[in-house]
């Protein structure tokens, strides 16, 4: 079923609106900006698979390379009944910017086909995968377009991707995709990384704004890789994570989940909804609780016009990619919010994709502590970064 509003709007519209007020700021030459505007390469390509009842069903992939002109295109494949091309590119454009505010040496890559794996066997799953991966191959490759997890794709799905392509070359190239299980040359830690890189991008948030970080009260919209475990981190660090949200249910303890517990339960049953020692909410009311910090780690578009007045968060850490509307963003900074943009706050995971990568052609594999260490290093050199331009041009932190 779909999530997306009839009235949501298109993520490329969004993304081209707030390049424009960026591109005012830094005041970028018109031919720049042409260029920047569109996307190097867009690819659409079908893919038609057999399912497990026999008939062959048609599915809609797309591989997208923003930009290249800083090195490969790198950025995750999305598995969503709602993707769609103008999506991709959005997501892509975001990956350029995002792999340029945390300085490593990648362009913006996005993928993604329109399904719903939910509904799929494994089986299907994997003919999918490995079909579109097929579709995509003329693009990817260590050296030119390195794809990786996003929304409902997992470490089993990049192994796929490399050994579909593997076969094409007769060996195998861990390289040409990130995100994949450690025994395949993985990364330690780049599983939690998107969650623990927001959880670095908070700390530094609050250290900025004097705020002790030890009970403070956290809302998470969005339970999956990224949302749980930043809200895991920071439940650890004393704070209360006072209510969460999926796409099947959104709940409340005023007193704080039990964030370890809670986890073994949407393991166990697919989603937070039902947990014990916790009340139902909707979603309006999840966004209009008093809190501390807010972190929309869903879709685009979660916080619009219409939410987001009703939003107390001192900060707003965006785990998701696009999670507010620019209508939001001018009712929220002009609340006083802090924002923690999505190209700095979530970059935690193309982050140590970047080592996996460096691991990989190395073939010299870091312990976790390394990994760790060094993201936080990046994340807090990165959020300085952001917020010195943010104060010294007196511009938003977007
Ligand atoms: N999908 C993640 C993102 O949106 C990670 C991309 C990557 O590791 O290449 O940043």
């Amino acid at each position: 079923m779909s999530t997306v509003l009839a009235t949501a709007r298109n993520p490329y519209d969004i993304t081209l609106e707030n390049f424009d007020l960026a591109a005012d700021t830094l005041e970028l030459e018109d031919d720049i900006r042409a260029m920047l505007r569109h996307p190097e390469r867009v690819l659409i390509v079908n893919i038609p698979i057999r399912m497990d009842n026999g008939r062959i069903r048609r599915f809609e992939g797309y591989r997208v390379q923003h930009n290249t002109a800083r090195g490969p295109a790198k950025g995750g494949i999305r598995y969503h009944p709602d993707v769609t091309v103008d999506e991709v590119k959005a997501l892509a454009t975001w990956m350029t910017w995002k792999c340029a505010v945390v300085n490593i040496p990648f362009g913006g890559g996005k993928g993604g086909v329109a399904c719903n794996p939910k509904e799929l066997s494994h089986g299907e799953i994997e003919r999918l995968t490995r079909r579109y991966a097929s579709g995509i191959l003329p693009l990817i490759g260590p050296e030119q377009d390195i794809p990786a997890p996003d929304v409902y794709t997992k470490p089993q799905i990049m192994a796929w991707i490399m050994d579909t392509y593997s076969m094409t070359k007769g060996y195998s190239v861990p390289g040409v995709v990130t995100g994949k299980p450690v025994s395949l040359g993985g990364s330690l830690g780049r599983n939690e990384a998107t969650g623990r890189g927001v959880f670095y991008a908070i700390q530094s948030a609050c250290e900025h704004l004097r705020l002790p970080l030890k009970g403070t009260k956290v809302v998470v919209q969005g339970f999956g890789n990224a949302g749980s475990v930043a809200a895991h981190l920071l439940d650890t660090h004393q704070c209360y994570v006072i209510a969460v949200s999926d796409s099947r249910g959104c709940i409340y303890n005023k007193d704080g989940l039990d964030i370890p517990k809670l986890m073994l339960h949407k393991e166990k049953t697919g989603t937070v909804a039902g947990f014990p020692a916790s009340e139902p909410i909707s979603p309006r009311q999840l966004f209009a609780l008093e809190c501390d910090i807010l972190i929309p780690a869903a879709l685009e578009n979660a916080i619009d016009e219409d939410n987001a007045p009703s939003i107390k968060a001192n900060i707003i850490a965006e785990a998701a990619n696009g999670p507010c509307t620019p209508e939001a963003d001018k009712v929220l900074e002009a609340k006083g919010c802090f924002l923690i943009p999505d190209i700095l706050c979530n970059a935690g995971g193309v982050t140590v994709s970047y080592f996996e990568w460096v691991q990989d052609v190395q073939h010299l594999f870091w312990e976790a502590q390394d990994v760790y260490n060094r993201l936080e290093r990046v994340m807090r050199t990165s959020f300085n970064d952001v917020l010195k331009f943010h104060l010294d041009r007196k511009v938003s932190m977007r």
